[in-house]
């Protein structure tokens, strides 16, 4: 196949499909409204790990488990050829309550994670985290290296279709773009850039709001989990606090509400962090999909698009397994 692709978004999911096409020596360009990397894949936590995988589908744990999987070799792969350090660190999880501990060992024992029960706690010491902004400045760099035509600032708004094929792309600017194939990568404005072509797919966003604080390196080492709330350590001291899931449209905004929430939550678990304010509050939307599963896929109608989309909360962890089954897909296709 050596046929130019165009990935439209360029979040972790186009990022690394344009690293698997690239890689086949296809000719990729990424296009993002934005810059790279600047939406759910700079917000979220980067924790490699569905947060109870007993609860999900074995479609959404295989999916994360394989994208954990390949972190490892991917990280060294960014660090040798762009000197950027994604940081990715097995650093652990420990899970605190609110969990049916028969269930969980008997996944982890099914699905080959070690697990540790300590008295009320659930102690996983493979779980891995990266580091967003460091991951996406990485991939960005290795796309760079390997002669990706980035564009940026550049939204599309209409696909031109002919003959049940994608024709040309056409940007806020009027201007047209084309390719022989394109790759949805949109995150959670997939749907309404497909506008009628999003048939029947249930995709929404889903915002998520996150505290950052900052402690002495070291004070807090695992990723904690309770309730629905985790508190992630970073190399240098940086901890994040989050995060909520509200189903509230394309708003952004950050509440006074969440803030004090995860606040709570965040000294509660971790008692030191009361002695501290946080020194950052954000938000991003994820792609949001029923059960958490996303399409990876050809489009059903239109010959030469793919969608890869919907990752929902686990977007990061999934994304490296996904880009591969979008690229198997893409190979042995013909359209
Ligand atoms: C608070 C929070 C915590 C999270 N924690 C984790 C976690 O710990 N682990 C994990 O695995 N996942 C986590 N996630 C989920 C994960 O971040 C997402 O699933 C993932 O980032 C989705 O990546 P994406 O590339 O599909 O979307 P995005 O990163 O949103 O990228 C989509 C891109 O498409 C571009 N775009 C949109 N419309 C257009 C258009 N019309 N034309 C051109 N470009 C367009 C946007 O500008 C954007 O750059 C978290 C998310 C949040 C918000």
């Amino acid at each position: 196949m050596k046929r130019e692709v165009m990935v439209i978004g360029g979040g972790v999911v186009g990022c690394l499909t344009a690293m698997a096409l690239t890689r086949q020596g296809i000719k990729v360009t990424v296009v993002d409204r934005g810059v790279l990397g600047a939406e759910a894949s700079w917000a979220g936590g980067g924790i490699l790990f569905p947060l109870l995988p007993w609860d999900y589908s074995e479609t959404v744990n295989e999916l994360a488990l394989a994208g954990a999987a390949i972190y490892p070799l991917l990280a060294e792969e960014l660090i040798t050829t762009t000197g950027i350090d994604p940081e990715y660190t097995v650093c652990g999880m420990r899970v605190l309550s609110h969990f049916d501990a028969a269930v969980a060992q008997q996944w982890c024992t099914t699905h080959g994670v070690s697990a540790e029960f300590q008295d009320d706690s659930l102690w996983l010491p493979q779980v891995a985290q990266v580091r967003n902004p460091r991951l996406i400045q990485a991939l960005r760099q290795w796309l760079e290296i390997h002669g990706v035509i980035l564009k940026e600032h550049t939204q599309i708004t209409t696909l031109q279709t002919q003959s049940n094929r994608v024709r040309t792309l056409q940007t806020s600017e009027g201007e047209s773009l084309s390719a022989d194939r394109y790759v949805i990568t949109a995150g959670a404005w997939s749907k309404p850039l497909l506008g009628t072509y999003a048939l029947e797919s249930d995709l929404r966003p889903m915002r998520g709001q996150m505290l950052l604080y900052k402690l002495p390196i070291g004070t807090l080492q695992h990723i904690l989990y309770s309730d629905d709330f985790y508190l992630i350590p970073r190399r240098d001291g940086h901890i994040l606090a989050g995060s909520t899931v509200e189903d509230v449209g394309y708003d952004k905004s950050t509440t006074p509400q969440a803030a004090a929430d995860l606040q709570r939550k965040a000294i509660r678990l971790l008692p030191a962090l009361a002695s501290c304010n946080p020194i950052a509050h954000w938000s991003g939307l994820r792609p949001g999909s029923p059960d958490n599963k996303p399409i990876i896929a050809k489009h059903p109608v239109l010959e030469n698009l793919w969608l890869n989309t919907g990752h929902f909360r686990y977007g990061v962890t999934m994304a490296t397994a996904s880009a591969q089954m979008l690229l198997q897909q893409m190979l042995a296709s013909s359209g």
